[in-house]
Parts: structure tokens; C-alpha cells; sequence
């Protein structure tokens, strides 16, 4: 039975207790009279004083009631709170004017376990500019915003709302105070990401742009009548714009590949093809490196892919594998059907190398913008720290994955994982 019934009840008792006390003494006083023990006026006024004592009693208890019923209006309006704030999105604790918690959702209780409904907010939350917000609100009838870090487990940002909310528009003060979390963090970390990459960009850029400066003053300057410093420079210049060109076009491709992640490719292509023509076209700079790269290949491998994107990644790879892996001397690529983790069938498409391998600490990192495990080796190969970064985005817009196996000493396997798809015709 709810609080609001059992006063109901309580009520209806003491109303029936009066009714039965007024009718017992007027039949108590009305047989004294008969019987001639009372006079009747005597009688009559006993009755009197006992009635009215018992009607007192039931206004009394009627008054109890009238007082007693913004009290269970309250009860029901927090039930009616604590329905919302558990159907809030974000963390949420609704608090009454004295910073006591009245209702929190378990986003609210995920986020700081120690909060209890009816303890003071100031037990679970530790956090001084918080506090006082809460009470300035509840105070001044204000909203209220307060933004915080935490340093531990891990850094996250949060900006607080603190909401004074009032039952009567008109009200002179809040009846409670809503404190809302929103989690910056996610905000943060893409902020943050940003200003690494354009710091990351304008310094790839700014190296090849002062060497070219450098030596166009040389050329203008001390080496203006050497024919053969002329001709080192002027080989040395070619280099380092075709380094800034290469790296303006990864740039490009990346945001135009993150500009489209959301579409995902549906043109039926065959692998095998591709990362034939991809070989073809890398044979020169196998040749110079003196390394043999060989091809097995089932049939047809289909899948929904955007082609010059697939071309792309099998580009980097192979690339890759013969500029850092060129020791081992040989490269093997696998193309196949396989399945993943979790048993769906995939397109595989392995390229092993069996060059020094890559340390593991190393391995989590390689797919992030300008990410090198030797900046000097990278840009002596020509390298742009981007082609790794390229081939995640553009299989994640594919539904697909990168995975890389290596260990030093043991050469290196980089495997994408594409989402089969049941064998279609093949533009
Ligand atoms: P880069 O333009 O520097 O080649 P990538 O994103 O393609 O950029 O590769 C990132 C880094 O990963 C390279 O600089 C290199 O240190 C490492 N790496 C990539 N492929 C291999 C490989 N096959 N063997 C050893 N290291 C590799």
C-alpha cells in the first residue's frame, strides 16, 4: 500500500472513531437520564462536552490531512522525477535545495559510483567548483556551468549544466536542481588530433620548402656560375618538390577518402587483377632493389570495393614491403578467400616480407598520420608517414581491416581483410 493510501485509510478509521464515540455517549448519557440517575440538563450538557471533544478531534485529524497532502503531492512528483532522470540520455542527478540527492540514473552512478539517492552530493563528488555551483543555483535560482577534468583513471573532460528548476513559474526559490554531465572527452581528443595533424603537415611541408629555399639562395648566390654544384642542386630540388607534391596528394586522398566514409562502396571488382596490375606496376622499383615478388592467387576473389582505392592500399603495401623489406629479397602476396574471428567469410590479401621486421611497440602505432619507426629511413625511401594512415581509412570505409603480423628479424605480414560477397558479376 503507498504512503498516500495508508493516510486514506487512517482517515476513514478516525472519522468512523468519532462518529462511534458522539453516538456511544449520547446513548450513555441518554440512559443515565432515563434511569433518573442524571437530570436531564446535566445529561444533556455531558453529551454536549463529549461531542464536541470528539468533533475536535475529527477536525483536528481532518486539518492532519489538508496539511499532510503537499506531502504526498511531493512523493508522487519524485517518483514522477525519478522516472525522468532515469529516461535521461547523459549522467543526470536531481538534487533537492540542500544539495541532497533525490534521484540520479545509472549513467549519473556509472560515472561516480559513490553518489547515493537521500546522502548530500558533497560525500560523492569531490569537486569544490562543482559544489558551490550547485549552491549558487539553488541559492540564486541561476543556471550554472562548470567544466573539469580528471586526471585519473585517464584524462576526460566534462562541462557540467546546473539546472534550478521550480514546480510554480512564480516560485520564489527552486524546489530542486538538476545537475547534467557531458562528456568532452571524445571533443577533446578529436580537437587535440586535429591541431597534431596541421602541426604535423605544415612540418613535413616545411622541410622539403627550406631545403628548396636554401638552395635557390645558393644558386643565386656562390654557386651562380658552377655548372656541376648546378646540376647536384637542381637534381637534389626535383627530389624535395616531388616530396612536397607527394605529400599534398596523400593529404588529399586522406580527406577525400574521410569525406566519403560514410558510403560504402558497391561496385562487384575482382582482387586478383588488381594486385596483379599493382606488381606490374611496381616492377621497376623491385628491380632496383633487387626483389623477387611473387603472386598466388586463386581464381577470383570478388568483393564491393571502390577500385582505385584498392589499388591504392595494395600500392602502400607492396611499396612498403620493398622499400623496408628489401634485405630479405623476396615478397610473397597471397590473394584468397578466408573467414574472420568471428567465422563470416572474407577476402584475404597477404603481402610478406622478409626484411628486419618491425618492434612490437611499434605495431599498435603504424596506421596513425605521420607515424615512422625510423623518420630518417622513411624520408631517405621517400616516404610521407601517411601511406599506413591511407590504408586504414580507406578499408575502414570498406567494412575491412588491417591486420599486421612482424616480429624483429622476421620480415613482415600486412593482411587486409575485406567483407566477402557472393560471387557478382565483375565490372
Ligand atoms: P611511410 O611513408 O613512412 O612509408 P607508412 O604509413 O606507409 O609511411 O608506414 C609507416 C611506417 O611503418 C614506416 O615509416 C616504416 O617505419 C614502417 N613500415 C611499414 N611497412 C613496413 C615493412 N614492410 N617493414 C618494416 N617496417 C615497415
Amino acid at each position: 500500500m503507498s504512503l498516500a493510501e495508508e493516510r486514506a485509510l487512517l482517515t476513514a478509521k478516525r472519522r468512523r472513531g468519532g462518529g462511534v464515540v458522539i453516538a456511544a455517549a449520547a446513548a450513555v448519557f441518554a440512559a443515565l437520564a432515563l434511569a433518573g440517575v442524571l437530570p436531564s440538563a446535566y445529561a444533556l450538557g455531558g453529551f454536549a462536552i463529549v461531542a464536541a471533544a470528539a468533533g475536535l478531534a475529527l477536525r483536528s485529524a481532518k486539518d492532519e490531512d489538508r496539511l499532510a497532502q503537499p506531502v504526498v503531492m511531493a512523493e508522487r512528483s519524485d517518483g514522477f522525477l525519478r522516472a525522468v532522470v532515469a529516461g535521461l540520455p547523459d549522467p543526470v542527478v536531481a538534487l533537492d535545495r540542500d544539495g541532497r540527492v533525490l534521484a540520479l540514473n545509472d549513467r549519473a552512478r556509472a560515472l561516480a559510483p559513490a553518489l547515493r539517492q537521500g546522502e548530500p552530493v558533497a560525500f560523492a563528488l569531490r569537486m569544490p567548483e562543482l559544489i558551490e555551483a550547485i549552491g549558487r543555483a539553488a541559492a540564486e535560482g541561476e543556471e550554472q556551468r562548470v567544466v573539469y577534468s580528471e586526471r585519473v583513471p585517464i584524462d576526460r573532460w566534462f562541462e557540467t549544466i546546473v539546472m534550478p528548476v521550480k514546480r510554480e513559474p512564480n516560485a520564489a526559490h527552486p524546489d530542486f536542481v538538476l545537475v547534467t554531465f557531458h562528456d568532452l572527452t571524445p571533443l577533446r581528443r578529436v580537437e587535440e588530433m586535429r591541431a597534431d595533424f596541421v602541426a604535423n603537415a605544415s612540418h613535413e611541408l616545411r622541410t622539403p620548402l627550406a631545403a628548396l629555399l636554401g638552395f635557390i639562395e645558393t644558386l643565386q648566390g656562390s654557386a651562380r656560375d658552377d655548372a656541376k654544384a648546378r646540376t647536384r642542386f637542381l637534381a637534389i630540388m626535383q627530389e624535395q618538390a616531388r616530396r612536397m607534391a607527394r605529400l599534398i596528394d596523400d593529404l588529399l586522398s586522406l580527406s577525400r577518402i574521410e569525406l566519403n566514409a560514410h558510403r560504402r562502396p558497391d561496385t562487384p571488382v575482382d582482387l586478383v587483377p588488381i594486385v596483379r596490375q599493382v606488381v606490374d606496376g611496381l616492377q621497376t622499383l623491385a628491380r632496383d632493389r633487387g626483389v623477387t615478388v611473387t603472386v598466388d592467387a586463386v581464381n577470383a576473389v570478388p568483393v564491393l570495393a571502390d577500385r582505385d582505392e584498392l589499388v591504392r592500399i595494395f600500392e602502400n603495401l607492396v611499396e612498403n614491403a620493398l622499400k623496408y623489406g628489401a634485405a630479405g629479397r623476396r615478397v610473397d602476396i597471397k590473394i584468397g578467400p578466408g573467414a574472420s574471428a568471428d567465422g563470416e567469410p572474407e577476402a584475404q590479401v597477404s603481402v610478406r616480407d622478409y626484411g628486419p621486421g618491425i618492434a612490437p611497440e611499434h605495431l599498435p602505432r603504424l596506421t596513425e598520420r605521420f607515424y615512422r619507426v625510423d623518420v630518417t629511413e622513411s624520408r631517405a625511401q621517400g616516404g610521407t608517414g601517411l601511406g599506413l594512415a591511407l590504408v586504414k581509412h580507406i578499408l575502414n570505409r570498406h567494412r575491412g581491416r588491417l591486420t599486421i603480423d612482424s616480429a624483429p628479424g622476421a620480415g613482415a605480414t600486412f593482411t587486409v581483410h575485406l567483407p566477402a560477397t557472393a560471387a557478382a558479376p565483375i565490372r
